[in-house]
C-alpha cells in the first residue's frame, strides 16, 4: 500500500500526510523533511541543497532521488505496511525513477492523491505559516495562532517562519510547481492511479474525503 500525495507547495500535504499515514500505519516519507534534516545536520549534502531551497527552486533530481528513494527501498524491505511519499515526486524524472525502484522490489502505487487550491489561498496560507523548529507542531498567525504568542503550544519553544515561506519565495515555488512538477498529474492519470480533492476545505473534511478516495483504491485490499 503505497501513495503518493501530490499539488501545490500550501495545499496541506504535509498535515493530510501526517493524519492519513497515522490512521493506516504508513511510513510517511517527506522528501522536504528529508532536505531539511540534512542541512540541519550540517551535511555535505545539506550545503548542496541550501542555495535552492532557499531560493524555492528544486532541488536537482540527482541530489533529491537517491536520499528519497534509498529511504523508500529501507522501509519497504522492513515489513512496514507501505509508504506515504509527500513531495516527491516533484518532476517525471523522480516519478520514472520512482517507478524503477518499485518494480526492482515487487511494490507498487495503489493511489496518487492531488490536492489542489487556488494561488492567492496557497500565498495566503503559506506567508502566514509559522513552525516549531523543535517538535515540528504548525500554526498560522491567523487560522491558528499559538495561545501565547510566538510560542510552540506543545513544547514552548519560540515558533518561526521557515525562510521558504517569503512571499516572493512562495510566488517563484509556485512558478516552478507549474512548470515542472504539474506535469505529473497526466503521468499519474495515465497510470489510472490519480485522484483530485479540493483542499479549500476544513482540515477534517479534506481527510474524509481523502479517505473516501483511498478505501476504493488502497485501503481494502
Ligand atoms: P517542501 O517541504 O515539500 O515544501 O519542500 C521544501 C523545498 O525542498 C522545496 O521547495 C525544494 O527546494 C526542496 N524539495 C523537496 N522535495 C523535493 C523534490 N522531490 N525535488 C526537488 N526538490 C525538492
Amino acid at each position: 500500500m503505497n501513495i503518493i500525495l501530490l499539488g501545490p507547495p500550501g495545499a496541506g500535504k504535509g498535515t493530510q500526510a501526517k493524519r492519513i499515514a497515522g490512521a493506516h500505519s504508513l511510513v510517511h516519507l517527506s522528501s522536504g523533511d528529508l532536505l531539511r534534516a540534512e542541512r540541519a545536520a550540517g551535511t555535505e549534502l545539506g550545503r548542496k541543497v541550501s542555495k535552492f531551497m532557499d531560493a524555492g527552486k528544486l532541488v536537482p533530481d540527482e541530489l533529491v532521488t537517491q536520499v528519497v528513494l534509498n529511504r523508500v527501498r529501507q522501509e519497504l524491505s522492513s515489513d512496514e505496511n507501505g509508504v506515504l511519499l509527500d513531495g516527491f515526486p516533484r518532476t517525471l524524472s523522480q516519478a520514472k525513477d520512482l517507478d524503477v525502484t518499485l518494480t526492482d522490489i515487487e511494490e507498487q502505487i495503489c493511489g496518487a492523491i492531488n490536492l489542489t487550491l487556488d494561488d492567492e489561498q496557497i500565498v495566503r496560507r503559506l506567508t502566514g505559516r509559522r513552525s516549531c523548529p523543535k517538535c515540528g507542531a504548525v500554526y498560522h498567525v491567523k487560522a491558528k495562532p499559538p495561545k501565547r504568542a510566538g510560542r510552540c503550544d506543545v513544547c514552548g519553544s519560540e515558533v518561526v517562519q521557515r525562510s521558504d515561506d517569503a512571499e516572493e519565495v512562495v510566488r517563484e515555488r509556485l512558478e516552478v510547481y507549474r512548470r515542472q512538477t504539474q506535469p505529473l498529474e497526466e503521468y499519474y492519470r495515465q497510470a489510472g492511479l490519480l485522484q483530485e480533492v479540493d483542499s479549500d476545505m476544513e482540515i477534517d473534511t479534506v481527510t474524509g474525503e481523502i479517505e473516501e478516495l483511498l478505501r476504493s483504491c488502497c485501503f481494502e485490499k
